[in-house]
């Protein structure tokens, strides 16, 4: 009887260590803080999977993919409600973003780059689980950040249905001093969990916030 119990408790022990295993070698953290002052973790690129996406536009999208899921699923909710958004920028290399900081140094000087282009690995787009959205009013495509400003209650909408699909608002109004950033009603961050969305969101925090409490 004893040499049974032992033999099934190895084999479970033998389980829970493969599961375990598993998920360090396949998952990634959705949780992954990338701001001006925390870098991109080493390898970041190599393990997640990325999905391609041609939008109205005509541009190339790149999105992790549980975050691009989620986005359809978002995108879909609504359209349901006649709100209609698409995607303007997601996944960033590195690479990419360097290329585009010797671009803009070429053109505008070191003093510009400083001050609007993000220093390659500082990116959150890097993670491919940060989303840029545009508008679609009335059939005309709005994608300028100074047109898109214009609709705020269509942004309050979308952003109401953000964490059911595991997505919260990056930038807040009013935390600036946190992240870094001006507030951006378009860019979203899929955090991976429902749960985690809805707390961040009802407590009105950032994800600096939320990792640190
Ligand atoms: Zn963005």
């Amino acid at each position: 009887m004893k040499k049974v119990f032992c033999v099934v408790l190895i084999s479970l022990l033998a389980v829970l260590l493969m599961g375990c295993g598993k998920k360090d070698a396949g998952g990634i953290d959705y949780l992954v803080l990338v701001n001006k002052e925390h870098k991109l973790p080493e390898n970041w690129e190599k393990e997640i999977t990325i999905v391609k996406y041609v939008d109205s536009q005509g541009w190339d999208v790149e999105t992790e993919e549980k975050a691009y899921e989620a986005y359809q699923k978002l995108h879909d909710a609504l359209a349901e409600e006649d709100i209609h958004v698409d995607l303007d920028s997601a996944y960033r290399s590195v690479a990419e973003q360097e290329r585009i900081v010797q671009d803009f140094t070429e053109k505008y000087g070191e003093d510009y780059v400083k001050q609007y282009v993000a220093v390659p690995g500082y990116s959150e787009h890097h993670t491919g689980l940060a989303l840029d959205l545009y508008l679609n009013i009335d059939g005309q495509d709005v994608y300028e950040n100074e047109d898109m400003v214009q609709y705020p209650e269509v942004w309050a909408k979308i952003h109401e249905k953000l964490p059911e699909y595991s997505f919260i608002l990056r930038y807040l109004e009013g935390k600036e001093d946190v992240t870094g950033y001006s507030y951006e009603p378009w860019h979203i961050r899929y955090v991976g969990d429902p749960a985690i969305a809805k707390e961040i969101t009802e407590k009105g925090i950032t994800l600096e916030e939320y990792l640190e409490s």
